[in-house]
């Protein structure tokens, strides 16, 4: 498992690569936003990105945007200020999740795990789901509406193929987080919201995900006859 680290910060970096290296993650380290984009378009693509949004070059937003625009590789952004989590979200940068520093290694490696972990397909289960114009494909892992292939990333697919097992029914954050990243975590359930919020987007219409009032989402067709 290769992460690419981009931090300019040496006094942060250097035990962040020494302890991910202890894991048995292969560590390229970047101190620029120049150097990082590089190297997510060089040989030996990383497998996940840890991005510092405080960079001396670029700005670690416009890198972001950038990496998801050229491949699906999952980005966990870390911010200096928990408020900026609030413009993660609301740029709809397309990270996979955030860590807030300071950070405990132990979480940072559990949030590693989580956005590389794939759901895990089940064989039994029907691998179309068929809702209106919605059409959900886990063999193939494609995502079409009204014919058009959508580009999401492999969170978001996992976590619209989540939804789309049981259409209309409602699912709680802790059960998306439990089948879409994983059972162990205990974090914030935040992480769903963000990740509901890019896929709303990236369907055209919010109303295709609705709102459960203090439980969750539901899967639901906008454009059915009410
Ligand atoms: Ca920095």
């Amino acid at each position: 498992m290769r992460v690419l680290l981009v931090e300019d910060d040496v006094d942060i970096a250097a035990p962040l690569v020494r302890g991910l290296e202890r894991e048995g993650f292969e560590v390229t380290h970047s101190e620029t936003g120049a150097g990082a984009l590089a190297a997510h378009d060089g040989p030996g693509a990383p497998d996940v990105v840890l991005l510092d949004l405080g960079l001396p070059d670029l700005d670690g937003f416009e890198v972001c945007r950038r990496m998801r625009s050229a491949s699906e590789v999952p980005i966990i952004v870390v911010t200096a200020r928990g408020d900026e989590v609030d413009r993660v979200v609301g740029l709809e940068l397309g990270a996979d999740d955030y860590v807030v520093k300071p950070f405990g290694f132990r979480e940072l490696v559990a949030r590693i795990r989580a956005v590389t972990r794939r759901a895990p397909v089940r064989e039994s289960d029907a691998t179309v789901t068929e809702l209106g114009a919605l059409v959900v494909d886990r063999r193939t892992r494609r995502v079409t509406l009204h014919g058009t292939e959508l580009m999401l990333t492999p969170k978001e697919f996992d976590l619209l193929g989540a939804l789309a097992d049981d259409p209309g029914a409602a699912c709680s954050r802790q059960h998306l987080l439990d089948v879409v990243w994983d059972p162990h975590w205990y974090g914030p359930t935040k992480t769903v919201d963000v990740h509901v919020a890019n896929l709303r987007r990236k369907l055209g219409d919010p109303a295709w995900v609705e709102t459960v009032r203090g439980v969750g989402y539901r899967l639901a067709d906008p454009e059915a006859p009410r």
